[in-house]
């Protein structure tokens, strides 16, 4: 963030949106979102609006990364996986309350953006891997969490096969040009629970690296 000015709006329209978990807003606060957009966007940064990103993709509006990254109820000792790294902006907050993070990437150059951006901020406990994040990181499952910032029309088997007993999964469900809705799977004794929480609008899970 940039000024103490700003900092309070940013902060504000967090709490208003109901992000209110102190830890969340803390890490929050820590992670200058002006690092994650490029040029004429990182004016822009402290605004609770998405922003453009290479590759024709979008960083999350600060809101919904506030109200996922609660939602998933993350521990310090938690290994979490998200799929879509984009500009490296919500792995960079989940590095700050988890042990280990690993965020799939299907366009190489947005890998390698983030990549650059998080050795910027001195985060170390982010491997970002370029690859199709629809089928999960295997070698490094089983998984605490999983957060899916695009959205797909069911949650990928091969996700929900890489929870942990015990563990969160947060994602956009519904079709990519429509309103999507959030959903979290909690994976207790009794099974998988499936919760609404709030209508969002993400790109869309597309299967396959891209080529740039
Ligand atoms: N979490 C990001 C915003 C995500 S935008 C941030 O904080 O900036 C969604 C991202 O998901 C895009 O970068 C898109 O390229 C990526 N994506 C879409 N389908 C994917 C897939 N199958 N595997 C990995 N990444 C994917």
């Amino acid at each position: 963030m940039s000024g103490p000015e700003e900092t309070m709006q940013f902060l504000f329209a967090l709490r208003r949106h109901g992000v209110t978990e102190p830890r969340v807003l803390s890490a929050m606060e820590a992670t200058d979102r002006r690092a994650f957009v490029r040029g004429v966007f990182a004016e822009r940064a402290a605004a609770d609006t998405p922003l453009p990103i290479a590759c024709g993709q979008t960083i999350s509006q600060p809101s919904i990364v506030g109200l996922m990254t609660q939602a998933l109820e993350l521990g310090q000792r938690d290994k979490v996986l998200e799929i879509g790294t984009g500009s490296g902006y919500q792995a960079a907050i989940l590095a700050r309350l988890a042990r280990r993070v690993y965020s799939i990437e299907r366009h190489p150059r947005l890998a390698r953006e983030a990549r650059a951006a998080l050795d910027g901020q001195g985060i170390v406990n982010v491997t970002v891997v370029t690859g199709d994040g629809s089928r999960g990181l295997p070698e490094q499952a089983p998984f605490d969490r999983i957060m899916v910032t695009a959205a797909a029309e069911d949650p990928p088997g091969p996700l929900l096969a890489q929870l942990r007993p015990g563990g969160i999964m947060v994602l956009p469900v519904g079709q990519s040009d429509h309103v999507q809705t959030l959903i979290r799977i909690r994976r207790d004794a009794s099974g998988d629970q499936y919760d609404e929480l709030c209508q969002v609008r993400f790109v869309p899970l597309v299967e396959g690296v891209a080529r740039d």
